[in-house]
């Protein structure tokens, strides 16, 4: 199994309070919420950064922001608005290296984010 501490999540090695999945992409409580709703979606494939996204990648992270609708409707954070983060490498704060996209939201979000 790989070292990803996310693919072992979605491989179900690793548990996590899982919100959503399919053959692509799962979703999954963050283990630290930095607001009332803080979920990460994920692809199932190994993808460590922004930087390595290729032109194939396309409509995975279409799925990712798809997901992340669903789930923000289901919460109830839809209409009163959320926010979607993907932090690329060192100087915005990456710290797990298998591409993950935040959902925050039930509160009010600052701009711009620190
Ligand atoms: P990053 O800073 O890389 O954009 O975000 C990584 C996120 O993953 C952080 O919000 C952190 O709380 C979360 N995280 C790190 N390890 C785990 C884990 O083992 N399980 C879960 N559910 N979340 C984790
Ligand atoms: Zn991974």
């Amino acid at each position: 199994m790989s070292d990803c501490i996310f693919c072992k999540i979605a491989e179900g090695g690793i548990p996590a309070e899982i919100v959503y999945e399919d053959d692509q992409v799962v979703a999954f409580q963050d283990l630290n919420p930095q607001a009332p709703v803080h979920i990460l979606v994920i692809p199932r494939k190994h993808i460590p950064t922004t930087n390595d996204l290729r032109e194939e990648d396309a409509e995975l992270m279409g799925r990712l922001h798809l997901v992340a609708k669903e789930i923000a409707m289901k919460e109830g954070i839809a209409e009163a608005g959320y926010r979607t983060v993907l932090n690329c490498n060192a100087q915005a704060g990456q710290t797990v290296f298998h591409i993950h996209l935040h959902l925050l939201g039930g509160r009010p979000m600052g701009w711009p984010p620190g």
